[in-house]
């Protein structure tokens, strides 16, 4: 019988694939050594950019050290400042700049203008 690789949620809430021999890989790793085009270091880490542990677009995905990611994330379980607010007024992670909801507004503009630039040089 043959094992189809799933996918499923680990405790951390992160997205888990487990291939046909039965070997577990972390799916945002796997997607973010593909954008990188190299494997991840032992010192290094998968971010997601909105905190969204299962966002794993190549867009929301970013190398961080491991020390100072849990630097990072330490701080965000810390008190809230003011540096913890979006311009919006909205609650954000500290490592992101913005909210998850300004920064999908403004991927979605940057996608829009690349568009825009890639129909322009159509013309
Ligand atoms: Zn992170
Ligand atoms: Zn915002």
């Amino acid at each position: 019988m043959v094992c189809k690789p799933i996918i499923f949620k680990d405790k951390d809430g992160y997205l888990i694939l487990k291939d046909t021999n039965r070997r577990l890989f972390k799916i945002h790793k796997l997607l973010l050594e593909f954008k990188l085009k190299r494997e991840l270091e032992e010192n290094e880490v998968t971010h997601h950019l909105n905190e969204d542990k299962q966002d794993n677009r190549l867009s929301n995905l970013e190398v961080k050290k491991r020390n100072q990611h849990q630097r990072e994330h330490q701080l965000v379980k810390g008190k809230l400042s003011d540096k913890k607010k979006c311009k919006c007024g909205r609650i954000k992670g500290y490592a992101s700049k913005m909210c998850a909801k300004c920064y999908a507004i403004k991927r979605d503009k940057i996608e829009r203008d690349k568009l825009g630039r890639f129909k322009g040089g159509l013309k």
